[in-house]
């Protein structure tokens, strides 16, 4: 792949019927994400299940339906934000990506990121998190902290999938969703001083290298 696209159309071409691992002999579609190109908000993650392999767009479904719930608890939109996976590709039977598949499929990624230039990247379950932030830590454990990959925040949240069974994670994130909704909210200046999250008990900020300059 060649480096420092000029957009996400460029970005995509180049992507092409993408045959860089093994992944493209079992899918239906690539998933490259969708959203607003300008987003202050972008979620990553996992891979395309099955609905998205099929339509070919991220978050389709019935977690798909409770991302959009979420989105609004945070008067949030899709339109509005950006969603991508750190595979663009479903792995058969949902199984989870391998590192080499990861490796390579994610410096599309990093573009997607570079080009969109989000305030706030939300990652969405383990894989994305353990990428994004460069963490062994759970994401149990870092859930809901306000973190920082290089010049990015990043808040680790659960994957809406894992939600759609446990009504503790769903509740789970639609605190999250709050504590997004805060993030991005403009900051008063006379509240700068107490604009520092709390993170819950849970890990202190790890140090991300992903994005360092
Ligand atoms: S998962 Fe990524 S690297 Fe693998 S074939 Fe799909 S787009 Fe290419």
């Amino acid at each position: 792949m060649s480096a420092d696209h000029l957009s996400l159309e460029e970005l995509q071409e180049d992507i092409g019927d993408c045959r860089r691992c093994s992944l493209w002999s079992t899918r239906t579609t690539l998933v490259f994400g969708v959203g607003n190109q300008r987003a202050t908000v972008m979620f990553v993650g996992e891979a395309p299940g099955k609905n998205e392999d099929l339509k070919g767009e991220p978050f389709v479904g019935a977690a798909g339906k409770l991302l959009d719930e979420l989105l609004e608890s945070a008067e949030l939109d899709r339109s509005l934000v950006y969603i991508a996976n750190i595979l663009k590709c479903r792995p058969p039977g949902n199984r989870d990506p391998q590192q080499h598949e990861i490796d390579t499929c994610t410096p599309f990624l990093r573009e997607q990121v570079r080009l969109i230039d989000p305030r706030v990247i939300v990652t969405l379950g383990n894989f994305a998190t353990k990428f994004i932030l460069k963490t062994t830590s759970p994401i149990t454990r870092v859930r809901g902290t306000v973190q920082q990959a290089g010049k990015y925040t990043v808040l680790p949240i659960f994957h809406p999938a894992a939600a759609l069974y446990d009504n503790t994670k769903r509740d789970v994130l639609f605190e999250d969703f709050r504590r997004l909704k805060e993030l991005i909210a403009p900051v008063a200046p006379d509240s700068a001083e107490t604009s520092e999250v709390d993170s819950g008990g849970r890990d202190a900020p790890v140090q991300g290298t992903l994005f360092q300059e």
